[in-house]
This record gives structure tokens, sequence and C-alpha cells, in this order.
């Protein structure tokens, strides 16, 4: 196999030279190409460049004919070049033409070469070219030959990416786009709207040093920028504030592990040995963990993959000499964050009062950051394609968190509609802050119990801001959903400690843990289950590996000190499950009175009723509980047996449905007439319609998210129950698909705004 000429420091060694001639990028290509043929013993070496509208472009050829330079070009996606392009990734094959991606391009004359090695030349993640060298015979390239055309690419990426003559040579419409407004529809991941100003949240840490001087020097400099990433996240661990939350630590815990992580390191090393600086070599893996974290599929390892991204763009920032994040600079009051992507540690790292909302490239509904943003009321949009690369800072942006919309530099007339929403949902939330102190009473004097559905500490001011009666549902696998490992009993007790003095006097539920289906653990071992929803999840898990259970029982108990304590278990669908869950927590009461701990003063243990089973079992089980809570988002999937989370299922059957509604009457009746304290807290007790029609059944308790308690509390103060009452009792004498439209109906004639 033939080697490189002189391998991949000389060859880094020669295109400084040339990238330091006061040339034209044409000619400057053009040198390169030849050079990199001749050290790589390679007939040809091309490279291809993105120009706008995804075409990649034939910007310089040794070895191909000539005439088809800047005339010959591939879409991403199309022929090898294309593959490489679209995937961000190498391709190595020695017989090209039989390779079931590869287009033909006579214009080339590339018919005679059988080898073909192709890097991207990446940019943030991104490829922005490629670069190709190609043989007659049949050959496979080493790795060493594949790493070295990739240390070649940054090279080739920052000379491009800064190369003025080259943008002018570029279509004008690159530069256009960032002039003109634009339009993206991502996905709405937490609600509100944010008008305001970009801020990029990492300021683009541009590496334009490549090539090492001294390569024991950058080894040291490597060395002393990783020892202080290090003592950068302990500071912060010891400076962190109690009050911010256990999930801010914990996350930091886990870059923490990560910075110390060997393979990290030694392939930083690696880099740098090839004739990289410390920044390049940074740079030069990060890339790759991006194009590998990209071509994740599953979101939970993107997730903890995204989290050494970030990590690494830390380094890079301590290396060149430039500030951590936008968080840690002065940022307007009215920031729209901007960001590939983004942990819940630095969202928590901005100053909540400045921040008007988040756009994400990548970001998903179980994502952390999600979870977080949704618990601190800012408005999200996820999927949000290449808007990192269309903003600049400063620039004016809207983010629509409730249809997914993003408006970039908006026109006027987009920007005053935006600006008339934004003043609309302002003048109404004053309106409902107004309400905060007053009780949730119909105009015929019934009280409605309004709580909040919690599970983070950041959750917890909402308790108080919404003026709500207590936590309904507090959903306590979110601590373990953001961290790195199990969190110990001494964690656990101390978030549930901290949730219980918040609530004071107010009662607050708290759920077992509701693992499984979409709340997956990136440290558990996940099983990979033909239909997760129904899987082995929540209450059934918890009984199958009763130590985990246990100890979180122990933990709350222990919290309690003394206090009432509530606690449901999720997906109950047989009454055995219950006995068989109290049974545990007897067991773990009598375990903590031996041992001399104080017990909770009461403690009630309740069932979430979200399998339909529980229906035929209600009699029995409402001897056996102490409250019921219903859990519509899931009763309702299996109801209608249609997955909650299928996009195009969404909206296909109505909780407001005839039969939907009697079912939920039904349970209230049979609690009530039972005497048990029923309560509903999924998502559609805080749309005020929804909740108007569960009155209507006969709930009297009903919990939501804390935005929701004002625009609720404002329908309920306006409604009769015996009026509402009669209405849905008459509406569901008939089948409807849904009764919607005649509770709009009767809302707007009893003047109830909703
Ligand atoms: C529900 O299923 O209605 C519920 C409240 O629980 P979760 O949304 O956490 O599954
Ligand atoms: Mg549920």
């Amino acid at each position: 196999m033939p080697t490189s000429a002189g391998g991949p420091r000389v060859l880094l060694r020669q295109l400084r030279e040339v990238m330091a001639e006061p040339e034209s990028t044409q000619i400057r290509l053009d040198k390169i190409t030849v050079l990199i043929a001749a050290n790589m013993v390679a007939e040809v070496c091309s490279v291809y460049l993105l120009r706008a509208g995804h075409q990649l472009e034939l910007f310089s050829t040794e070895g191909l004919n000539p005439d088809s330079v800047h005339k010959a070009s591939l879409g991403v996606g199309e022929g090898l070049v294309g593959k490489i392009a679209a995937d961000a990734k190498p391709l190595n094959t020695s017989d090209a033409q039989s390779h079931p991606s590869f287009a033909y391009l006579p214009e080339t004359g590339e018919e005679d070469y059988q080898s073909f090695l192709g890097v991207p030349v990446l940019r943030g993640g991104y490829a922005i070219g490629v670069l190709v060298v190609q043989n007659r015979v049949a050959r496979h390239y080493s790795d060493e030959e594949v790493e070295a055309l990739q240390t070649t690419a940054m090279v080739l990426a920052e000379m491009v990416g800064s190369d003025a003559m080259l943008v002018a040579s570029e279509d004008i419409d690159d530069d256009i786009a960032h002039i003109k407004s634009h339009h993206i529809r991502g996905v709405a991941l937490a609600g509100g709207i944010a008008l305001g100003h970009v801020v990029l949240h990492e300021p683009r840490v541009v590496v334009t040093n490549i090539i090492a001087e001294d390569i024991a020097h950058e080894h040291e400099r490597l060395d002393k920028g990783t020892g202080e990433l290090r003592d950068s996240i302990d500071r912060m661990l010891s400076r962190l504030d109690p009050s911010r939350g256990g999930e801010h630590r914990e996350v930091l815990e886990a870059y923490r592990m990560f910075a110390h992580d060997r393979g990290w390191l030694s392939k930083m090393h690696e880099a740098v040995t090839t004739g990289l600086t410390a920044e390049a070599a940074v740079e030069r893996v990060q890339n790759d963990n991006r194009a590998r974290l990209m071509r994740q599929k599953d979101p939970y390892i993107r997730e903890r993959l995204h989290d050494f991204d970030d990590l690494a763009n830390r380094l890079l920032r301590i290396l060149s000499g430039r500030a951590a994040t936008a968080a840690a600079e002065e940022i307007p009051e009215d920031a729209v964050i901007v960001a590939r992507n983004m942990g819940p540690a630095e969202l928590l790292d901005y100053d909540r009062d400045r921040v008007r909302g988040l756009i994400l490239e990548d970001g998903s509904p179980t994502s952390h950051v999600t979870i977080v943003a949704r618990a601190l009321d800012i408005p999200l949009v996820g999927s949000g394609e290449r808007v990192v690369d269309l903003v600049d800072p400063d620039d004016p942006i809207i983010a629509d968190g409730d249809s997914g919309e993003v408006y970039i530099r908006p026109s006027s007339d987009v920007e005053e509609a935006y600006s008339d929403k934004v003043r609309f949902r302002a003048r109404r939330q004053a309106q409902y802050a107004a309400l905060r102190g007053s009780p949730a009473v119909t105009t015929d004097g019934h009280r409605i119990r309004l709580s909040v559905n919690a599970g983070l500490l950041v959750d917890l001011p909402h308790l108080e801001e919404a003026g709500a009666d207590g936590i309904g549902l507090f959903r306590t696998e979110l601590q373990f959903m953001i961290a790195s490992a199990f969190p110990r009993m001494r964690e656990q007790t101390s978030l549930y400690r901290s949730v219980l003095e918040a609530a004071g006097d107010k009662p607050v539920v708290f759920r077992s843990l509701d693992i499984g289906s979409d709340k997956v653990l990136p440290y558990l071992k996940h099983v990979k289950e033909e239909n997760p929803a129904m899987g082995w999840r929540a209450i059934r898990m918890s009984l199958d590996r009763p130590a985990l259970f246990r100890l979180q029982m122990r933990a709350l108990l222990r919290a309690a000190g003394g206090k009432p304590m509530r606690v449901m278990f999720p997906m109950v669908a047989e009454v055995d499950e219950f006995r068989r869950a109290r049974a545990l927590v007897d067991h773990e009461c009598a375990f903590l009175r031996k041992h001399g701990h104080t017990l909770p003063s009461e403690i009630h243990l309740g069932v979430m009723f979200e399998v339909p089973s529980l229906m035929w079992q209600l009699d029995e089980l409402l001897t056996l509980v102490d409250f019921v809570s219903v859990g519509s988002n899931d009763l309702q999937q299996f109801f209608y047996a249609s997955d909650r989370g299928h996009p195009r299922l969404a909206g296909r059957y109505d909780a407001l449905s005839t039969p939907m509604l009697r079912f939920l009457r039904d349970i209230a009746s049979a609690a009530n007439k039972a005497g048990v304290p029923v309560n509903l807290c999924g998502e559609m007790a805080g749309r005020p319609i929804d909740a108007m029609a569960l009155i209507g059944v006969g709930f009297r308790s009903i919990s939501m998210t804390p935005a929701a308690i004002g625009p609720v509390k404002e329908m309920i103060m306006a409604l009769s129950v015996e009026s509402i009452t009669e209405t849905v009792e008459l509406l569901l004498r008939e089948s409807h698909h849904t009764i919607r439209p005649q509770l709009v109906d009767f809302a707007q004639k009893h003047n109830i705004s909703f």
C-alpha cells in the first residue's frame, strides 16, 4: 500500500506556507490540491465547496479535467461527495463506481479512478465542503491517511471561512440571507411568545491558528487548558447557590465526569501529535463528536453527547481566552437565546429576568433543557433548522412557543401583530395576577381546588406566584431524568424536603417514579420494547425492582419529618398492584420506626387512574385508597388506543368526546359517592373549556401547569356549577365526537373567558 510522502506534519508545514502567500483564494486552493495530491501519493485531489442552494461545486482539482472546475456540481446527498456532506463523515472505498451512492459526472473524467477517499470540510459540525483524493488502482486508504486528510480539511475550512475573496465570488444569496427576513417553522416545545433580540449562546470561537509551531508546547497548553476546565467546573460546583436547584448540580457533576474522560483527552493529544494547535485539536475532536452526535437516533445518547460538545466549547474558550458563554456576559433585557443545543445547566446560567425566549436547532419534547425551560416558563422553539447560521447577534427575532414559528428580522407587520399579541397576553397576565389571592369559587358558591403540577426545584416559586392550593402532582422522575446517575437517598430526601418546605401548609402529592415509556433514564439499561407506553414502566417496574422503590419511599417518609405525606402510584392496572405498593410503604415505615426516625404525621396513599381496567375494580379500589388522581394524558391514550405523542394522532380523538367524558363522570361520581377525594392532573385540566367540562362531570379538584391557573380560575369565577352540570348532562345523552363547540357557545353566552 502506498504511504504518504512526508506525512501530515510535512503537509501542514507546506500548507502554512501556501496560506501565508498573498495570493487569491483560487490560486491558493489550486496550490493546496497539488500539495495534497503529492503528499498523499494520489492522482487526484479535489475540493468541492457548498454554494447557496445546497450545491457542492468543484472549486479546484489536481487530476480531474480542469475545465470542469466551477462547472461540475452535486447536490448535498447526491453522489459520494454529496453523501459525505450530508453525513458529515469520511467515506473510504477502493471501488468508487460500485458504491451505491456513486453518481457519474462525465465532465470530470473521474471514471478512470477506482479508489476514493473523501472527508467533509466542517464548520461548527456542518459540512461546508468536501475534500477528495482518488487513485487509479484499487486501494484502501489507511486510518492515518483518513486522519491526515481530515486535518487538512480543517485548514481548508479555516481558509475558506475567513477569506473575503471567496465570499465575494459566492452567490450573493448568502450575504442576503443575513439581511432579509426569514420564517422558520420549528416545533413548539414550551409555550409563550418571545419578542426580542438575538443572543447567540455560544459566540463562535473561530480557531484561526491551526498548524502548530511547537508541538510539545501545544501538548502543554492542552494539559493546562483541560486542568483549567476541570478547576472551573469545580469552582462552579462549589459556588452553586443552593436555591438554584439540585438539577444544576447534577448536570455539573456529569460535566466533571466527562472532563476527566481519558478517551476524550487522548484523542485531542493525538490530534496535536499530527501537527495541530491545541485549539485546532479540540475543534477537530469536537467536529468528529458532533458529526457522530447528529447521526444518533436515540435522543438520550444525543443529550449526553451534547454535554460533551458543550464541554469542548468551554475548553475552546479557555484556550482562546474568550468569555465562557453569552450567559456570563451582559445580555439585553429582551434576549432571545439562539443555540444549536444547550444543556439544562447552561440555561440555568442565564439571568432569568433577561431571557424572553429560546430557539434551538435541536431540542425535543423530552430533552432536559425543554423540561427546565417549561419549569422556568421560557417560551421554547425546537428544530429551528439553520437558525444559528441565519442570525446575527442583536437581530430582532420572534419565537412563538405556542405554534413553533420563528421570525428572524421580521417585517413590520409581523412584528406589530406579535406586539399586539404580547400586549394582550401581558394584560391578561395582570388580570390573572390580580386574582391570585382570591379562591376559585363559582358564581353559585362551589369552591374548586386548583393545584399545580411540578417536578423540579425551579418549579416551586410558581406555587406561590400562581396562588395555587397545593401541588397536585409532583413528578419525581424529573430529578432522575436530568441526573447523570441514580440520585442517592440523601439527594432525594433533600429535594422532597425542599418541596415540602416551599409548600408550607399546602398539600403536596408526590408521584412515585414513573419511568419507562418516554421517560428513560440515560444511566439505566434501556431494554428496547415494542410498545414502551404499555410496557415495563411505572408501578410495574417499581414492584419488580422494589429496592429502587423502597429507597424512594424511605426518602419521602424521612423528608416529611412529622408532617403529612401524600404519595400516589402511576399506571396501576389492578387492585393488587396498589396493595403490594402499600405493603412496601408499610415495610419502610416499620423500618424507620425501628431506627427511631420521625414518621409523617399522616400518610395518604393514592392511585393514578390512568388505565381503563380500574373502572371495573373501582368499588374495591375505593375502599383501599385514600385518594384518586386521574392522569388523563395516559388515560385518554389507553381509552382510545391512541399514542399520546404521535403527531398524526394529536387531535384525532378529543377528551371532550361523549365516551371519554362519560367515563370521567363515572369515576368522579363513584369517588364522590364513596367519599374518596378525586382530582384530575392531566393537561386537559389546564385548558379552561376542558376544565369547565370537568366541573360539569363532577370534578372539584384539578391540577395543572402553573401558567394555566390564572385562566382557569377566571373561568371558574364566572361559572355556575348548576348550569354547566345541566348543560353537560344533556349533551352527554347523545354521542358526539366532541362537545367542544357547544361548550364554547356556552362560555360565550355566559360571558366566560377561555
Ligand atoms: C397523565 O398521564 O395524565 C399524567 C399526569 O402523567 P404524565 O403526563 O406524567 O404521564
Ligand atoms: Mg401518566
